[in-house]
């Protein structure tokens, strides 16, 4: 399937990941290669490759990682605190994985955002 990805097989388990979080429409798990020390990804169980193929009257799809986000750090204690989410659409960000994903990072004063080019 051209749409399936590395984050739809940790959906459907076929690859194991470490899941925080779960619900119908989402999941979140432990990024692979954390870049802080707390790193969640946080995942629309709907197919949406990149920012650019959300429905327009869809943004729920969006709403629902930042509200179960903002519930984490909530749980985890670090709202306070602060952290930071970030989501990469195509190659000038990075993106790598081809199914929507908030990247949540927190745990450390984290560095300024964004590296002039
Ligand atoms: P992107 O660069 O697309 O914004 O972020 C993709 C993220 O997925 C990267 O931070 C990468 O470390 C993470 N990742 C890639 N493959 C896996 C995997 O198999 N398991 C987990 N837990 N994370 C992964």
């Amino acid at each position: 399937m051209a749409e399936d990805t590395i984050f739809h097989k940790i959906i459907r388990r076929e690859i194991p990941a470490e899941v925080v979080y779960e619900d119908d429409d989402l999941i979140a798990f432990r990024d692979i290669m954390p870049q802080a020390p707390v790193h969640v990804l946080f995942v629309p169980k709907e197919t949406v490759a990149t920012l650019n193929d959300l429905p327009a009257d869809r943004p729920e799809i969006i709403g629902r990682l930042a509200v179960a986000a903002a519930r984490y750090a909530k749980e985890q204690g670090f709202a306070e605190d602060g952290y930071r989410i970030v989501m990469n659409c195509n190659r000038h960000a990075g993106q790598t994985v081809f199914q929507l994903h908030l990247h949540l990072l927190a745990g450390a004063q984290l560095g300024r955002f964004g590296t002039p080019v």
